[in-house]
């Protein structure tokens, strides 16, 4: 059942062939544009689609040249998670092109500077993720930036407690399931090339099977 106040949130990655390099694994988390494309229109025509929020990580160029037309297209708006460090080099957005999201309404959030597991990272170095690339979207967009989505989906309790201290207000996840809109730690179901039409259909509609929710819960890792 769909409690009151909540959403599902579905979170891409790269759309189309890639311009970088790609990390170890990473081409799972790549769709074909064509797949991409017909995700939207399944999201745009879904009877929950007021409790469906989109969101990108990593700060791809094809957030630019193929998601965000896309979504403007179906009256959708996203949440678009930069890595800093990654801003302007081959493949990612340049400032330009953050500020062009800005402009068609997109929302953009920290994802951090590298591409860092923050439960591995001493206090200096995760805060340094935190509040440098912050900083530079600020910047950029002249605006505040309140969310930050934790790459791979790694967290424990004390990174949320610095990502908090950072300033932010939401921190994104990879838990899957539902999230709460108030909600500080927001889960999120990332589309993968291999994710189904049934898969994608179950959490649309906000229900995750349980042994998701099991494997999914295994990814969260508590510091002693
Ligand atoms: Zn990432």
């Amino acid at each position: 059942m769909t409690r009151a106040g909540e959403y599902r949130i579905v979170n891409f990655h790269g759309i189309g062939a890639p311009l970088r390099e790609l990390e170890p694994g990473e081409a799972d988390y790549w769709l074909s544009r064509d797949r991409f494309l017909a995700i939207l229109d399944r999201i745009a025509s879904h009877p929950a689609r007021e409790r469906i929020y989109i969101t990108f990580d990593d700060g791809n160029a094809s957030d630019l040249l193929i998601a965000a037309p896309e979504l403007r297209r179906r009256g959708l708006r996203a949440e678009f998670f930069v890595l800093t460090g990654r801003i302007g080099k081959e493949g990612s957005l340049t400032a330009d092109d953050i500020r062009t999201l800005i402009a068609l309404e997109m929302r953009i959030g920290s994802h951090g500077v590298g591409h860092r597991d923050w439960t591995r990272l001493t206090t200096s170095e995760l805060n340094y993720e935190l509040e440098a690339s912050k900083a530079r979207l600020e910047e950029i967009c002249g605006c505040r930036v309140n969310a930050a989505s934790m790459p791979f989906g790694w967290y424990n309790a004390s990174v949320l407690k610095r990502i908090r201290n950072a300033g932010y207000k939401a921190a994104y996840s990879s838990g899957g399931g539902s999230a709460e809109v108030e909600g500080f730690l927001r889960p999120r179901n990332s589309v993968r090339s291999e994710t189904a039409d049934s898969t994608l259909d179950d959490v649309l509609s906000g229900q995750v099977p349980f042994w998701r929710r099991l494997r999914n819960a295994a990814r969260t890792k508590f510091r002693v």
